[in-house]
């Protein structure tokens, strides 16, 4: 299974409650041979009307932040592919129902570093929950099903929206995530893709907000 086979079990997902609200499901888009993983929260008011993630302006500061700094090839997604009515935090149950997703995506793409926007984020990806100050700018393993991922963790683009003291970390970790993606060769990829085809198989919050 990849990346088409995923979005089209996305779209059809109703695994949690939050199907009933959404208006559309948001899978994750991207090159499907990236270096760079993005995953965010959740999908916000703009997301869920276009279908897309990070078209907001939380997304568009990510994306030109992204693109300023030179990721040639990237993929970017959400921890849970529905809105949460009022862009609320998703509950833990709709991460964890929605984390197969998540598992198959990253099998896909394979990229050699996730970086994680936020605590939602971090705490899907790591399997527990720290405040986000203790966590940013830290490089972490974590195993995610059969996936042994690399995740640098850092703010969810949202909370920099909010507070743009914020930025200057913000822009640092992306810089890291860069020289780690880029320039550290020796970081092997993670799973193969006969992996990706048979699923995951997989186990499967400040503030950040949708994106
Ligand atoms: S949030 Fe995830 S698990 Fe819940 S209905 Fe949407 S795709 Fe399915």
């Amino acid at each position: 299974m990849c990346l088409p086979e995923v979005a089209e079990e996305v779209k059809r997902c109703c695994k949690c409650p939050l199907c009933k609200s959404r208006t559309n499901p948001v899978p994750g888009e991207g090159d499907p041979e990236a270096e760079v993983a993005f995953v965010g929260e959740a999908p916000g008011k703009e997301e869920d009307l276009e279908g897309r993630p990070f078209v907001g302006r939380a997304g568009r500061l990510l994306r030109s932040a992204i693109e300023e700094l030179g990721f040639e090839r990237y993929y970017i997604t959400n921890a849970v592919k529905c809105r949460p009515p009022g862009n609320r935090t998703p509950f833990q149950s709709e991460v964890e129902a929605c984390k197969p997703h998540l598992v198959r995506e990253l099998l896909c793409v394979k990229p050699r570093l996730v970086v994680a926007l936020g605590r939602t984020a971090a705490r899907a990806l790591l399997g527990f929950d720290a405040p986000i100050k203790e966590l940013r700018g830290k490089m972490l393993p974590a195993k995610l099903g059969r996936a042994e991922l690399k995740v640098l963790v850092t703010y969810h683009p949202a909370a920099v929206l909010r507070n743009p003291r914020l930025k200057d970390e913000f822009l640092r970790d992306l810089r890291k995530a860069y020289e780690v993606a880029y320039k550290q060769t020796s970081l092997a990829r993670f799973v193969g893709k006969d992996e990706a085809r048979k699923g995951s198989g997989g186990e499967g919050e400040e503030e950040e907000g949708a994106d």
